[in-house]
């Protein structure tokens, strides 16, 4: 399927005052029923899963996680029984995410942490292979081979040529999609969700098994995780009410509204030379905003 991704472009004085054009590419709008990058990841997984007579899939993910609220749908929508072992013990209630998940019909087996750990660290999935012996495993997230190709799909659709590619990063298999199209061209700035010094091996390990090349067009910017995953800074919460309220766009807390504060105050300190043409994508993760507002009390726009 090729299909259009809008490209928003921004506008406001500091771009102006800078001389900067900045791109949104809204995949939070792609393929609706599964929004963000979590499809781009998933498309030709499930294509593989089909083609070879698999009628399950297993995969791993937090208790917010967008990835496996994708796989239920994905699950639904295309016949295939699906199974998301969670980090953790389950909330109970049911967070909105998994509540969705299961209504879409996946099969929610929580595992302690440590055991998590042991399923995702290595991808070693012998013990739950005895569990599932006929599934397809996807690891957590979604990184896989087959989902860099899909994140490829990024740029090779995209029309316009940028200076900068900006991407938020979670376990790095869709910037290294879009690092694997560009093939060396043009700059890739990775914007962790975490803290952490793991990411740039882990976008070198997956670039190079996908492409057999080592890119060093890319940087990793650590200074705006806010803390982790499920961290509620206010200063993020109130950049990111006053981008909606001047854009209309919706980010999520996660992963685009850090990724955006960070192009912002990249600009403000004068990082992009005055000229530069940016596209940052908007990776979805909107599904999370729900279970995050009723968490913190908030009230950020779900979309
Ligand atoms: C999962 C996710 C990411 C991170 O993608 P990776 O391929 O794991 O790096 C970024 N943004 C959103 C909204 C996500 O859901």
């Amino acid at each position: 399927m090729r299909s259009f991704v809008l490209n928003q472009q921004l506008s406001g004085s500091l771009l102006e005052e800078k001389g900067i054009q900045l791109f949104i590419k809204r995949e939070d709008l792609f393929f609706p029923a599964i929004p963000g990058n979590k499809w781009r990841k998933l498309k030709y997984n499930v294509a593989f899963a089909q083609e070879n007579g698999y009628e399950h899939i297993v995969s791993f993910g937090g208790a917010f996680s967008n990835h496996l609220s994708a796989l239920a749908t994905a699950g639904k929508l295309f016949g295939i029984k699906t199974t998301g072992i969670v980090r953790g013990e389950l909330p109970s209630p049911l967070n909105s995410t998994l509540a969705q998940a299961r209504v879409d019909g996946m099969h929610l087996l929580s595992v302690d942490r440590a055991t998590y750990k042991t399923y995702t660290q290595n991808d070693d999935w012998t013990a739950l292979k005895a569990l599932y012996p006929s599934a397809y495993f996807i690891p957590e997230g979604g990184t896989n081979m087959l989902a860099l190709k899909g994140c490829e799909e990024i740029v090779i659709e995209s029309m316009m040529e940028y200076d900068y590619w900006c991407c938020p990063v979670g376990t790095g298999g869709t910037i290294s999609g879009i690092l694997s199209a560009l093939d060396g061209k043009q700059q890739v700035l990775a914007f962790p969700a975490l803290k952490g010094d793991f990411l740039q091996h882990q976008i070198n390990k997956l670039t190079k098994a996908y492409t057999g090349e080592c890119y060093t067009n890319y940087s990793v910017l650590s200074n705006y995780h806010f803390g982790g995953y499920a961290k509620y800074k206010p200063e993020l919460i109130d950049f990111m009410l006053d981008f909606y309220a001047q854009h209309k766009i919706p980010l999520d807390p996660i992963y685009t509204g850090k990724m955006i504060y960070g192009i912002m105050d990249l600009m403000a300190m004068d990082f992009f030379p005055q000229g530069s043409r940016i596209v940052a994508v908007h990776t979805g993760g909107l599904q999370g905003i729900a279970g995050f507002n009723k968490r913190f009390g908030l009230a950020l726009p779900t979309g």
